[in-house]
């Protein structure tokens, strides 16, 4: 039994890199492991909204972001298209975009550099629990017994479930695809974002698609697309198929390559899980599907997550009830907002009806850029526009909707 560490933090993606950097700051000695190799790529859009680069930055971690800067969002479908800068408030009006095969490695290799301890290939595959929490975990290099577990095992967090994580599928969750295609626009400052879709034959479909532009380093873009789901609306998209569907259309206007390394995957959303801590842990990020139910974006949660959760371990407090409360405190409200938003985009009846209103025309020009805001998580108290005061009011109106990180 190796009881070397005061803190374990199981998956050395943003969330858990973020962690170990903010525990070995703190003081507490760290062991990071991650079950894959380094440099392990994972299934995402890659973009960084001005919420993530904030909280690189307040890490002093900022360094890890490639020179690429992106000025917020372009929204085209239903004959329109709407420009949706990044608004300068207390986030700042910069996002960025990295591939995460490199951003992750970038980021563990600061968590080794703030003095955590690194293992990869070397998943967490048990644990023992006992009436003070969880006692020891073990892994392919041994019983390890440290005092604080973090939880940052993505978004199936086969870890976590060990620990009595459990996902709501009756919440609206998403299905995704994601490629890299060579672009000569790579260097364009808007990510842009399709929410009308079609088939080849000409069908719309359900979901949306985007392409971020990564930078003149990549000389590439992430083209990928989406779709909101929930058990009892079920996506019927084929995301990989829609995807090279949507990358022909694209093809001439943002001189495409051929799609590669194309990858799908699942992203559960909007806190929809219970069990997310007991006494010594606490799950995080993916884990703790702390994922925007409106765009799927997530590292500026991970990296969030990371912070709030070592500063409650620093506390010393039992997390069982502490955690899920913190989350609910700082996220409850947006995400249960944004949750009942997404379940409307479930209904295949919706975009085609409201998408004309919404990207067309005067109101559009108004609306849109406000909803892009709420997108990217970026509506903040300072924030006093028509939206932002009518988010907070329905907000309060839909508290109760569904299980929001709690105890099953
Ligand atoms: C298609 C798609 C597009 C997306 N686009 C965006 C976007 O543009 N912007 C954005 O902000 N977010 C986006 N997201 C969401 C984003 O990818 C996640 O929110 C983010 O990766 C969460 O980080 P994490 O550290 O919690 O988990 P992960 O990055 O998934 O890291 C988890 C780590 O845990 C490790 N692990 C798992 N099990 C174990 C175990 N038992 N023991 C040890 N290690 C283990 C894994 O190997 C992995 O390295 C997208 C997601 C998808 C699916």
């Amino acid at each position: 039994m190796n009881s070397s560490w005061e803190v374990l933090v199981v998956g050395a993606g943003p969330a858990g890199s973020a962690a170990a950097v903010a525990a070995q700051r703190a003081g507490l000695s760290t062991l990071l492991i991650d079950a894959q190799p380094a440099h392990r790529d994972k299934t995402c859009g890659d973009g960084l909204t001005p919420r993530a680069v904030r909280s690189l930055r307040s890490l002093g971690l900022e360094h890890v972001l490639p020179a690429y800067r992106n000025r917020g969002l372009k929204l085209h479908g239903y004959g329109g298209s709407v420009t949706a800068p990044w608004p300068d408030g207390d986030f700042g009006a910069e996002g960025s975009a990295a591939p995460r095969a490199s951003f992750d490695a970038a980021l563990m290799e600061q968590a080794r550099q703030a003095g955590a301890t690194v293992w990869h290939d070397c998943p967490a595959t048990a644990v023992s629990v006992g009436p003070r929490g969880l006692e020891s975990v073990t892994t392919p290099r041994g019983e390890i017994a440290p005092k604080w577990v973090v939880v940052a095992d993505g978004v199936r967090s086969p870890f976590g479930k060990l620990l009595g994580r459990e996902w709501h599928k009756g919440e609206v969750y998403g299905i995704a695809a994601r490629s890299y295609c060579s672009s000569p626009l790579s260097r364009e400052p808007w990510m842009h974002s399709h929410v009308e879709l079609r088939d080849a034959a000409g069908a719309i479909q359900p979901g949306y698609g985007w392409i971020f532009p990564l930078g003149e380093d990549e000389g590439a873009v992430n083209l990928g697309c989406g779709a909101l789901s929930t058990e009892a609306r079920p996506a019927k998209v084929n995301t990989k198929k829609l995807l090279s569907e949507y990358a022909a259309q694209q093809r001439k206007a943002w001189g495409l390559g051929p799609e590669r390394e194309v990858t799908s995957a699942l992203l559960p959303m909007g806190g929809a899980v219970s069990n997310v801590a007991g006494p010594n842990w606490a799950l995080i990020g993916d884990a703790a599907a702390c994922v925007n139910p409106l765009n799927g974006e997530g590292i500026d949660y991970g990296l969030e997550t990371a912070v709030l959760a070592v500063q409650l371990i620093g506390t010393g407090a039992d997390l069982t009830l502490a955690w899920p409360d913190a989350l609910r405190s700082h996220y409850g409200e947006a995400f249960t907002l944004a949750r009942t938003a997404a379940r409307l985009l479930t209904y295949p009846q919706f975009l085609p009806v409201a998408g004309p209103v919404a990207l067309r025309g005067p109101a559009g020009n108004r609306l849109m850029p406000a909803a892009a805001r709420l997108m990217g998580n970026l509506v903040t108290d300072g924030d006093r526009d028509l939206l932002a005061r009518a988010w907070r009011a329905a907000s309060r109106l839909a508290s109760t909707n569904g299980p929001l990180w709690d105890l099953s």
